[in-house]
């Protein structure tokens, strides 16, 4: 690995300035895990770090009733998961973190981290998306706030100016009788990264789908809302045509990568599967055909 510089700011007006003047010889730092590998594999040969760990607006776990959750970019995987207020407030991003990768992983990666990689075939992204999450950017010119659709551009694309940095992750409460399920498919047991997964917020009222927001991720090059879907769902009982109708809406909407881990067709069918279960596993319809692991 080549040497490089390693500098801690102490505010994000001082690690601005510093990715600013820097430019591209220069990365933001937080867990290390992706960019880590990047520099090792000399993908990436910055000649200087900017370490985000002292900066303590970037920390904690907060929440209130009017905003919602507050997630600071370096709380990591693990803190997520095991976050009493994401568990009691936001439970399916709870359920989403503690599938991340494996414990090292969850132990040193960042949930700001992963959102700034863009990397496609992870969890978070398409989770938060469906929870209707926003992303606060900082830099030395003052903050911005962007829906995590606005956030992610591409494969590997950010929203992220060169001098920003992302602050914090921000959960908007869930209205009253409002759930969610978040379900990831892996080609095999020793692959950590999803190939497929299904987010799915809904309120609900017994069986009766009163308002559902659904987002596939790991399959298309940046999470996707499927908003003929929800619109399919919404003011319908659910049962076992609604669900095979709302996963058959769900594959057919999304435009699958193919490479190496799986062809486009095959990721439209694990999508399809996926979304099945998802939809069905919200409603308590765990018997009906076609959903069983
Ligand atoms: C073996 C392995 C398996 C994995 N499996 C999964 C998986 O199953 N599911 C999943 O979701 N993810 C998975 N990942 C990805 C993992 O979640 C990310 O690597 C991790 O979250 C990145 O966070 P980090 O803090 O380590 O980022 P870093 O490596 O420190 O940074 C990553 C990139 O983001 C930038 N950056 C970091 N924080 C900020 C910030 N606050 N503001 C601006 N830029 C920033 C950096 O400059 C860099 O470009 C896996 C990774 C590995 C290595």
């Amino acid at each position: 690995m080549r040497d490089f510089d390693f500098l801690e700011p102490a505010t994000v007006h001082e690690a601005s300035h510093m990715l600013a003047d820097l430019g591209d010889d220069c990365r933001a730092i937080a867990g290390g895990t992706a960019l880590m590998l990047g520099m090792r594999q000399r993908m990436l040969t910055p000649t200087h770090l900017v370490s985000l760990a002292r900066l303590p607006q970037l920390r904690g776990i907060g929440f209130d009733a009017k905003n919602g959750l507050r997630i600071g970019a370096l709380a990591r995987h693990a803190d997520v998961a095991a976050s009493p207020l994401v568990r009691q407030h936001v439970p399916v991003l709870a359920s989403m973190a503690s599938r991340v990768a494996n414990p090292q992983v969850r132990n040193q990666g960042t949930i700001g981290g992963n959102l700034c990689y863009a990397d496609p075939s992870t969890d978070p992204p398409g989770c938060l998306m469906a929870l209707g999450a926003q992303v606060v950017l900082g830099s030395s010119r003052g903050e911005r706030v962007l829906s995590v659709e606005e956030f992610l551009v591409d494969y590997y694309v950010t929203a992220l100016e060169p001098d920003e940095i992302v602050v914090e992750i921000r959960v908007p409460p869930l209205a009253a009788g409002t759930d969610g399920v978040y379900s990831r498919f892996l080609r095999t047991a020793a692959e950590h990264r999803p190939l497929a997964s299904v987010a799915f917020v809904a309120r609900r009222d017994g069986l009766l789908c009163r308002e559902a927001r659904i987002a596939v991720g790991a399959s298309t090059p940046i999470p996707v809302r499927l908003r003929r879907a929800e619109a399919f769902l919404e003011g319908r009982s659910i049962d076992e045509r609604t669900v095979h109708e709302a996963a058959d809406i769900v594959a057919a909407d999304i435009d699958p990568v193919s490479d190496a881990r799986g062809s486009a067709d095959f990721r439209r069918e694990m999508v399809r599967v996926v979304a099945r279960r998802t939809v069905a596993g919200l409603f308590g319809l765990t018997n009906i055909q076609g959903v069983q692991e």
